[in-house]
């Protein structure tokens, strides 16, 4: 019995020590197992994280930069390009890539100071040599294989990203730009698409001008490189408790401008003189003393005195009818606007070289630059105004306003006003 009981006993422990091993093998190879587990989604994440890298490569100006050393500089004042390509050793090129660059860039002549380049080597030696024209144009030099080098432009992409901003007025619109962090650019755009509807120096404390707009990014080093304010898509002016809207639209293709909410224009026909900034030195008079043949005759013009180079803008929407010479009107030229007006600027230092017969020019674009050409004392632009045929003076007729959204506009427009309002009440404060 007791030989029975100490045998029974026995078992009892060696199952025990059976069902410990096992315990301790399970605990052990639990834990070995979840270390395995630990172990390899370590690894996992690690190499994830490595061909999600070599997956995505980053590339500028159209080529891949994962392999190059990137070297960003800036064109200082003073130095030209023999002596940066000479920092790069590509000295020894000059005069293949510059064979290669004509009729693409003119390296000697044009390289101008504060502009970037990069430079993309490999070890020490340059593969690439980027110029960039300005914040989205650039030209490539590629003397990967020295014995084909390449000089090409390229065009970077513009990402664009909507945006709203308000501000309320204290007092002035650009002080509350200013405060607000925006651009002066979005300021000063803003005062134009309104010139016509509010008059800026009485706007007061209190006033309210929302407004959503483009931002312009482009890709550098693959990241988003901020390049500045693109098109305000539409903005509230709050004056007086009165919301003043301003939606842009494309009527046509040849370009957009800015529709109230019931799609009448913000612009009048006629901006209110050729210049910005100008003394207007003599008016339109039947009678006058001529400065320079001293002959009583009539001034069919206005005379608006601004120094040489000034940029003269054509009035109103048109069609370039004359750009030419003569020998009393100098450089001038005449834009008909519709079968009733057509203006002339008269006396030009000279016409934008764009500036042809047959061009459709926009108000406010320039179509040349003060001087004193053809028969004038100093100088000045002499802004001739034809109604049917017959010189008028400007000053004197009643402007017709510009063109409403167009019948066949008229829906689209309301629609896309609407969606373009709620992007204005949506983000108010
Ligand atoms: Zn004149």
């Amino acid at each position: 019995m007791r030989k029975f009981y100490k045998r029974k006993k026995t078992n009892k422990i060696k199952w025990i020590k059976i069902v410990l091993f096992f315990l301790v093998f399970y605990i052990s190879f639990a834990l070995i197992k979840n270390k395995t587990v630990i172990t390899d989604s370590d690894e996992l994440n690690i190499n994830n994280e490595v061909a999600v890298e070599t997956r995505k490569p980053v590339f500028e100006y159209g080529i891949q930069l994962d392999s190059f050393k990137i070297i960003k500089e800036v064109v200082l004042s003073g130095e030209n390009i023999s002596g940066i390509w000479a920092n790069y050793n590509m000295f020894f090129l000059k005069d293949d890539i510059l064979t290669k660059s004509l009729g693409v860039f003119d390296f000697v002549k044009n390289l101008k100071a504060t502009n970037n380049y990069t430079v993309l080597l490999k070890g020490d030696t340059a593969r690439y040599f980027i110029y960039e024209l300005d914040k989205i144009n650039y030209v490539v030099v590629d003397v990967c294989d020295r014995d084909n080098i390449d000089v090409y432009k390229g065009v970077k992409q513009v990402i664009t990203k909507p945006m709203f901003s308000q501000a309320v007025i204290t007092s002035s619109l650009s002080e509350a730009c200013s405060e607000k962090n925006i651009s002066q650019k979005l300021s000063q755009e803003i005062s134009e698409i309104y010139a016509w509807t509010i008059d800026f120096f009485r706007i007061q404390e209190g006033d309210i001008f929302k407004v959503y707009y483009e931002n312009n990014y482009v890709d550098s080093c693959g990241k988003e490189k901020y390049i500045g304010v693109g098109k305000i898509l539409a903005a509230e002016f709050v004056h007086k408790n009165q919301s003043f809207y301003a939606f842009y639209f494309e009527q046509n293709g040849n370009y957009g401008e800015y529709f109230d909410e019931n799609g009448m224009t913000l612009r009048k026909a006629f901006l209110k003189a050729p210049l910005n900034y100008y003394r207007i030195s003599s008016r339109y008079s039947k009678n006058r003393k001529h400065p320079v043949t001293g002959q009583w005759k009539g001034h069919f013009g206005t005379d608006y005195a601004a120094p040489k180079g000034t940029p003269i803008m054509t009035t109103a929407n048109g069609t370039i009818e004359i750009a030419s010479f003569t020998k009393y009107n100098g450089y001038y030229v005449k834009v008909k606007h519709n079968s009733t007006y057509s203006t002339q600027y008269l006396h030009m230092s000279k016409i934008k070289s764009n500036i042809k017969k047959g061009v459709f020019v926009k108000q406010g674009d320039i179509i040349g630059y003060v001087g004193s050409t053809g028969l004038a004392t100093g100088p000045h632009v002499c802004y001739r105004f034809w109604k049917n045929g017959v010189q008028v003076d400007p000053y004197k007729q009643k402007l017709p306003p510009g063109d409403p959204i167009e019948e066949k506009n008229k829906v689209k427009f309301l629609q896309y006003k609407d969606s373009l309002l709620l992007k204005l009440t949506q983000t108010q404060m």
